[in-house]
């Protein structure tokens, strides 16, 4: 089946075209005609599935035949996202897909002034992507009317519990029209998603893709056993082996992030760091940069491990192994996506394998593990261009991670 084939707005068709996307992808082949029928949908799908585009083509088609002119005069359909990168990822895809047609969409998020995003909404707008705290302050404030939308659909629903917005998804119901379509989207499952799906959604069409292996197939994924020390210098020859490569590394901590980003500059390796440090403006350059391809390393935390779609990510590195076992899966997530092929590599040292276990167990599968023997270590650490002080470094980096500890003991008590 092709996208040609489909009963969809022939300037949809021709912006998927540009786009380079062909045929649907597992996601998109099961949820378009349903969401095209007007139904409801409960969908279990990781992202890099293609499933941006699995509510977009649809939701684009039927407000577009919907609408007989280009006037907008009410909002027909809110897609919350858990954070502003998704968010703003989202409206990307809507936009480049609705290209030319009569829908006209907007994105609103907290953390920036609120006044361009009311000067938006009064000028007119058919889709709205917004974060749940800022969508609920417009919606209060009387600028952002929900009563009369006919789609509402919920991305990284789990994401959203995580991040506590339970309550503001429940009060929201409150402000909607009882006869809607609703489309719901979870990377997992479990009881509490459950529940809060089918508070939402109507006999909805169930749709999971790829349960038993939350890893895409399209990812290669391996495990290599580095003691912390020595981490740094696999991460220096693997940059080096690979220099046309993206390679997104991911750290436990925004101080580790620093400090890899520091130990690499010593090393003459470029790279930006991206955590919770960073104020919106800052992040949005990152993002920016290592999407253009200007950045090739990006150093990262786990806040943009989730759902974020950054182009051609040839290698996701775990410097450090995640403490979630969900969070692997949306780690090597960011790369292999679509119909690309992608590579991800785990650094474990003794002190992880606990937590390489339970990852493990989270896959259902063990992860390959990759045999370095030990003249190859060796050479590896000789090569490194740090070798000589890698004593003091590693002495501050242990230091670093000790402060860090007695800061988190401190305020569990
Ligand atoms: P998502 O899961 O929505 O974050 O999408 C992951 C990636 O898949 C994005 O880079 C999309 O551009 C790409 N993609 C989505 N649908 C298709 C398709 N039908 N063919 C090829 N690539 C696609």
């Amino acid at each position: 089946m092709k996208f040609d084939d489909y009963h969809i707005n022939e300037d949809i068709k021709y912006n998927l075209e540009k786009l380079g996307f062909k045929k649907p992808t597992d996601i998109q082949y099961k949820s378009i005609p349903p969401i095209l029928r007007g139904e409801d949908v409960l969908a279990i799908a990781q992202t890099g599935t293609g499933k941006t585009a699995a509510f977009a083509i649809p939701i684009i088609h039927l407000i577009h035949e919907k609408k007989s002119s280009k006037r907008t005069d009410y909002v027909k359909c809110v897609v919350l996202a858990p954070t502003h990168e998704l968010a703003l990822q989202i409206t990307e895809v809507f936009e480049k897909i609705a290209n030319k047609t009569r829908v006209k969409i907007a994105c609103i998020f907290g953390g920036v002034d609120q006044q361009p995003q009311i000067d938006t909404l009064y000028k007119g707008v058919d889709i709205v992507i917004a974060t749940p705290g800022r969508m609920f302050d417009l919606q209060s404030q009387g600028v952002l009317d929900l009563s009369k939308i006919d789609i509402l659909v919920l991305d990284e629903a789990d994401h959203m519990l995580d991040l506590g917005f339970i309550r503001d998804i429940q009060d929201m119901i409150h402000f909607l029209p009882k006869i809607r379509q609703t489309l719901f989207f979870s990377a997992t499952i479990n009881e509490n998603i459950k529940k809060l799906a089918y508070s939402l959604v109507k006999n909805a069409i169930r749709i999971q893709i790829s349960p038993k292996d939350p890893v895409s197939r399209n990812i290669q994924h391996a495990v290599v056993f580095i003691e912390s020390d020595d981490k740094r210098f696999f991460l220096e020859r693997i940059i080096n082996e690979h220099p046309e490569s993206k390679i997104l590394i991911f750290v436990r901590t925004k101080v580790r992030a620093e400090r890899v980003a520091k130990a690499m500059e010593r090393v003459d390796i470029k790279s930006l760091t991206m955590h919770s440090d960073k104020d919106h403006e800052e992040r949005t350059k990152v993002m920016n940069a290592f999407k253009k391809g200007t950045t090739k390393i990006l150093i990262a935390t786990d806040i943009n491990a989730r759902g974020i779609d950054i182009p051609n990510v040839d290698y996701v590195v775990n410097y450090d192994l995640p403490e979630e076992p969900e969070n692997y899966v949306h780690r090597v997530g960011r790369t292999g996506r679509g119909d690309k092929k992608g590579q991800a590599i785990s650094f474990c040292s003794s002190e992880e394998k606990p937590v390489l276990k339970v990852i493990e167990t989270f896959l259902h599968n063990p992860i390959h593990v990759i045999e370095i023997d030990r003249e190859d270590r060796a050479a590896t650490i000789d090569f490194a261009k740090d070798n000589v002080v890698k004593e003091d470094l590693n002495a501050l980096l242990r230091e670093v991670e000790e402060l860090e500890l007695k800061k988190k003991k401190k305020r569990k008590k």
